[in-house]
């Protein structure tokens, strides 16, 4: 569990945790996991069954961002909902929408690979923006529009179509990192009124208790059997190639999903 919060804060004590005024962060503000030993508070200890493999265990956190942005955005089983972006916490928001058991399941992406895997995980309908009208195909699935529109893409256009395919009085949760030298036109705004909707940000995947039902879920998701972990994972290299493997990808030479490093010895 990377988050450490203070726990004496006012939002540690209103059990907003990732908003924690003093928070430090395993794997970014301290040392994290890649070594072969890493020291952590005992609270950061997700305790796992034995016979849940570590790969399943490292995909732990992304699946629990993926449950807290349905939290977020208020989503009931039966419920439809369109998924912009199938990159890892797209396709596990994918994965928690079959899960929960949503009506229809839309997910777009401009790669056809990230789809057609879209599809294997639970989409019902895929859409390609670089192809399809995305808005005017909801329209033909969904009427005036699904009941939750995710952001996973980190992608201005798909944020702005978040509001287009959402239904009146639907909810819009913001999951992926924007380009912050961007803006928005004031008609979002206008749309966002006249359709009353709610729009959430999504930042990590915590709630009271600490570290929240997200973590505890996933772990019964897997051990079920209902969370397919092996198809989110795209390759697997040892811990001594990590350097290597960020460079290609930092590079955009290497097409991928999850990556697995494995210690030595
Ligand atoms: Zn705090």
């Amino acid at each position: 569990i990377p988050l450490v919060p203070c726990f004496h804060c006012e939002e540690c004590q209103r059990g907003y945790y990732s908003a924690c005024h003093t928070y430090s962060f395993i794997g970014s503000r301290q040392a994290g996991g890649f070594a072969d030993y890493v020291e952590i508070p005992e609270r950061n200890a997700l305790i796992v069954p034995d016979d849940l493999p570590f790969e399943a265990a490292a995909l732990i956190e992304p699946s629990t961002v993926a449950r807290h942005i349905l939290d977020l955005g208020g989503f009931q089983g039966g419920q439809s909902a369109v998924v912009f972006g199938a990159g890892s916490i797209g396709l596990m928001v994918v994965q928690w929408l079959r899960i929960l058991k949503a009506s229809l399941i839309i997910c777009t992406d401009i790669s056809e690979t990230n789809l057609a895997i879209a599809r294997k995980l639970g989409a019902h309908v895929t859409l390609n923006p670089s192809v399809v009208d995305v808005k005017e195909e909801v329209k033909k699935l969904a009427g005036d529009g699904v009941d939750v529109a995710i952001e996973a893409a980190g992608a201005p256009q798909a944020l702005q179509q978040t509001i287009q395919v959402t239904r009146p009085r639907g909810s819009v949760v913001f999951g992926g990192n924007q380009p912050l030298d961007q803006s928005l036109p004031m008609t979002f705004i206008e749309d966002v009124m006249r359709k009353e909707l709610r729009l959430n940000g999504c930042f990590m995947s915590y709630s009271a208790p600490f570290p929240g039902h997200e973590w505890t879920d996933t772990v019964q998701a897997i051990r079920d059997g209902e969370m397919d972990i092996d198809t989110m994972i795209s390759h697997h290299f040892p811990l001594s190639a990590a350097p290597e493997v960020f460079g290609q990808i930092a590079a955009h030479q290497l097409p991928h999903q999850k990556i697995i490093l494995h210690p030595e010895g």
